[in-house]
């Protein structure tokens, strides 16, 4: 068996900024304030992806920016 997929999960940084990425374990709605911690580009460029532990079910995962949305 491979990695969980799960623990990877592609959005858009808008939608994730205003709560609207769920939870791929548990369907709850996650957003920066679950941030533990943000992979970083080059300033002044915006972070292409963020770890994210959940409120609900304590599951980590990364979410990755959508470069469109970045
Ligand atoms: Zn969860």
């Amino acid at each position: 068996m491979g990695v969980d997929q799960r623990r990877r999960v592609e959005a858009d940084r808008h939608a994730f900024l205003s709560y609207a990425v769920r939870c791929p374990f548990c369907g709850t709605p996650v957003g920066p304030r679950f941030v533990t911690r943000e992979h970083l580009d080059v300033p002044p460029d915006p972070p292409y992806a963020a770890t994210v532990r959940c409120p609900a079910c304590a599951e980590m995962f990364e979410v990755h920016f959508t470069p469109a949305s970045r």
